[in-house]
């Protein structure tokens, strides 16, 4: 994607300070950090959002290595010292998204520091036990339709 901020960067086209990289996937320093070490994981394929991920068995290594690298670089905070962190994931402007290609943020915590408040318990309540009932039904409907989709494709 040439407008894509991301495609520049694993393309050399702008610099990164860059702490992993393999085939499929890069790991560089947020330039605008929540907290020092910040680091984005970021697949070499252009996908907007995890909704855009394919399912099907030739993406399966590039699913595999996203998931390994954000297993890696959390580890690799706690080794180098952090006493904890967050993995943070956006889809969609809604959700905070501000750049549209696929990236987990890996933001180690020292000790002793604030727990953010997008990671805090309780800043939203249900009204009532039906309610949560309706809300796990839409979301059990969800699962069901997406895994039905994606056994369709693969079986075509
Ligand atoms: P999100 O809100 O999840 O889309 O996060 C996008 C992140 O990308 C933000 O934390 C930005 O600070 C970061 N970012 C934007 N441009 C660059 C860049 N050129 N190099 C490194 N990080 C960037
Ligand atoms: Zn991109």
């Amino acid at each position: 994607m040439s407008d894509c901020v991301f495609c520049k960067i694993l393309a050399r086209e702008i610099p990164s300070t860059t702490v992993f990289e393999n085939g499929a996937v890069a790991a560089f320093l947020d330039v605008n950090p929540m907290e020092k070490g910040h680091v984005l994981v970021v697949p070499k394929r252009h996908w907007p959002t995890l909704a855009d991920v394919p399912a099907g068995a030739a993406e399966r290594e590039v699913r595999d290595a996203l998931a390994d690298a954000v297993r890696l670089l959390a580890k690799a905070a706690l080794r180098a010292g952090w006493a904890g962190a967050n993995v943070l994931q956006c889809n969609g402007e809604a959700a905070g998204q501000t750049v549209g290609h696929l990236h987990f943020h890996v933001i180690p915590r020292p000790a002793g520091g604030a727990v953010p408040p997008a990671f805090e318990s309780g800043a939203a309540r249900y009204a009532d036990d039906a309610e949560r009932a309706a809300v796990a039904e839409k979301l059990r409907a969800a699962v069901a339709a997406v895994l039905a989709e994606e056994a369709a494709a693969a079986a075509r």
